[in-house]
């Protein structure tokens, strides 16, 4: 509680920058790394132009290549517990494709992201707090394609996906109707309803990994609390976001379904944009409703909700351009 105490007094918008290693094929094309770190600095970074001239940024932390998931999950950690205390929280991981946002997020079975953390941590922690507390936790997944939600819990494989859609409920709170809200009672339990999950994506594209950089995919934990003391209830809402990449489609390439299908990830990626940077500048018209991404999380952004934006970045020379791209609109919410 005191750590959120002091999160919220230094605001609820958070934003940490994770740049990932040269990887081998751009060490064999000669590719060399425009990013620049102070080991004495957690939270700056400089990206070299080809001019010579250099490109400072600030965030709230700095991840350097060679920080691991574990480095990563410390920082992130105290964020994502506070669901525990009745907050809503989203995380999002934004950036150009091949950046790492799947590996912070999802990660791989032996080198495990935010994702599996978060849910291995708030079972550690509602085991501990199991004296004064009762929780519930159950889990959604789903992809927002070209602004269509899609359940990832569903098999569709032989049926037409069902519609899902953004509903006012009576509360007056946003909530996606017919939705699966899996209860999960363990780590093995969550690993397998992953494992579904990201199965079920994949199917019904010819590339899934084509098909996955142009879709945002969502995991949803949802968190009952039971004070077992005062009977107090809490439900609250915790958002893992891995977004469809930001890079910009070349001129070529651009027509058909592509025009189409980036034409809404640059729609939703700007909306999601400008819904933070009016809530980090505290404007009083927030504007959720301009896309499917935004107005789903509407409860779950602002107010004293938390958020945390990985804006990830490549090292390399040849993605320099879309690099800078990231961290300008990373510096743009903070
Ligand atoms: P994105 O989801 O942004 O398209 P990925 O998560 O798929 O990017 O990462 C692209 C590749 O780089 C993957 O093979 C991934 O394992 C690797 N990778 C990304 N970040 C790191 C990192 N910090 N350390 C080691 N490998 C990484
Ligand atoms: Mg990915």
């Amino acid at each position: 509680r005191l750590y959120n105490e002091v999160i919220q007094l230094k605001g609820n918008i958070r934003v940490f920058c994770r740049c990932r290693p040269l990887n081998q094929a751009e060490i064999a094309n000669g590719c060399a790394s425009v990013a620049d770190f102070d080991p004495s600095q957690e939270n700056e970074l400089q990206i070299l132009s080809s001019d010579s001239s250099k490109k400072h940024f600030k965030f709230d932390h700095v991840f350097k290549p060679e920080d691991g998931q574990e480095t990563v999950f410390a920082q992130t950690k105290p964020i994502v517990t506070s669901v525990l205390d009745g907050y809503n929280v989203c995380i999002f991981a934004y950036g150009q494709t091949g950046t790492g946002k799947t590996f912070t997020m999802e990660g791989t079975p032996d080198n495990r992201g935010v994702n599996y953390r978060t849910l291995e941590e708030l079972f550690r922690c509602s085991e501990s707090r199991s004296h004064l507390m009762k929780f519930e936790l159950s889990v959604s997944m789903l992809e927002v394609y070209n602004e269509k939600i899609r359940d990832l819990l569903v098999d569709n494989s032989n049926q037409p996906p069902k519609k899902l859609e953004v509903k006012q409920s009576a509360e007056g709170t946003q909530e996606v109707p017919g939705l699966v809200e899996a209860q999960v009672y363990n780590t093995d339990g969550v690993w397998d309803l992953l494992k579904k999950g990201y199965c079920v994506r994949s199917v019904g594209s010819t590339a899934a990994n084509e098909q996955s950089s142009r879709s945002h995919c969502l995991l949803r934990v949802t968190v009952k609390g039971e004070n077992l003391i005062n009977g107090q209830r809490t439900r609250s809402h915790l958002w893992l976001v891995d977004l469809a990449g930001s890079e910009r489609v070349g001129k070529v390439e651009v027509e058909g379904e592509r025009l189409k299908e980036s034409q809404f990830i640059n729609k939703s990626l700007s909306a999601l944009g400008d819904v933070i940077s009016a809530l980090a500048s505290k404007t009083s018209h927030i504007p959720y409703r301009n896309s499917k991404l935004t107005h789903m999380l509407q409860n779950s952004l602002g107010g004293d909700c938390k958020t945390l934006m990985f804006v990830q970045i490549s090292p390399s020379s040849a993605d320099q351009g879309e690099t800078l791209c990231s961290l300008n609109f990373a510096s743009r919410v903070r």
